[in-house]
């Protein structure tokens, strides 16, 4: 045991004496310009993706009945779908910045919501979840299945199982092949298909949503081994818009999956710290597909995906 706790003490060693090194060595090769600091903009470039398009308000027409609102929550997820009458919800960010999803969706008249879904327990998805709950009607509330093993009792979790309990809400524990039709969209859930104890993001509800002609693919946190199963059903899971799995991180979207997704357009919500920038990302798989058509919330903001059933429009929102 002793001889096990020295090498690490060593090891833990090595990297702090080596980190500052290479920290110091990386600065100064950026600010001599040898190398590119990894900003969402440098990406962009070095991906050769135009970023005019959030700035092009001719663009920008909300169009048809339905609209999908990508919300700028940094870290975290939050969209929420309007079709006629009809309201849901996807996740709900994280705490912070505290009361943006009730605010931005009291700004947009909602009173009640048809569907609210939790994708998966983790405070990046239902920070706000208990406000949105104790704030709005809720017709329908699903979420996913936890195996107990997973741990996923936070305090978060807590809070949001209480204000359903509080409001009457029953929870529908969903799985792949659960569907609904609400007003003119066709709901479908395509995974989970099995419970993951070790990684909760492989219990992400992974949700289609129809309106006429156009198809959006929610992936919440959903990662390689989800995405497998998923393949592995030769569902058709080819969509048009594609709310990218895990914030946009290599965990997830997966060549494979991405080439039966064949996405037109795709959303990453993710903040814009240069942290996460730095970590490598999907962007060059999803410009074979997308072309410019790529947002990041975090550098866009609030984003609006409008569509009359053929045509999508993508639109910044205030
Ligand atoms: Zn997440």
């Amino acid at each position: 045991m002793k001889k096990k706790f020295n090498k690490k003490y060593i090891k833990n060693l090595v990297y702090l004496l080596i980190l500052p090194i290479f920290g110091a060595i990386y600065l100064a090769l950026v600010s001599n310009n040898i190398v590119t600091e990894q900003t969402w903009k440098n990406i962009f470039s070095s991906n050769e993706i135009s970023e005019s398009k959030y700035e092009n308000e001719e663009n920008g027409s909300v169009i048809g009945d339905m609209a999908v609102h990508f919300l700028d929550v940094g870290d975290a997820d939050c969209s929420y779908i309007k079709c006629g009458e009809v309201n849901i919800l996807i996740d709900a960010a994280d705490k912070e910045p505290k009361g943006k999803v009730v605010n931005y969706l009291k700004n947009q008249g909602v009173e009640k919501l048809d569907l609210v879904v939790a994708t998966h327990p983790h405070r990046d998805h239902i920070g706000q979840m208990s406000e949105v709950l104790d704030n709005f009607e809720v017709s329908q509330f699903i979420e996913p299945e936890i195996p107990e093993e997973a741990n996923a009792v936070t305090v978060t979790y807590e809070r949001m199982l209480e204000t359903l309990a509080n409001k009457n809400i029953s929870a529908n524990l969903v799985s792949a092949g659960f569907s609904a039709d609400i007003g003119d969209l066709k709901i479908e859930v395509l995974g989970p298909i099995s419970q993951d104890s070790e990684n909760l993001n492989n219990n992400s509800v992974v949700l289609r949503i129809t309106y006429k002609n156009v198809r959006f693919l929610f992936m919440g946190d959903a990662e390689k081994a989800e995405e497998q199963e998923i393949l592995s059903k030769n569902y058709d899971i080819k969509s048009d818009i594609l709310k990218v799995g895990h914030h946009g991180s290599t965990t997830s979207t997966t060549q494979k999956f991405l080439h039966e997704v064949s996405p037109k357009y795709a959303v990453v919500s993710v903040s814009k710290d240069k942290h996460r920038a730095r970590k490598p990302y999907v962007m060059d798989r999803l410009k074979k597909f997308c072309g410019d058509d790529i947002y990041v919330t975090g550098e866009c903001g609030n984003v609006i995906a409008s569509t009359d059933g053929e045509k999508i429009n993508f639109t910044k929102a205030a």
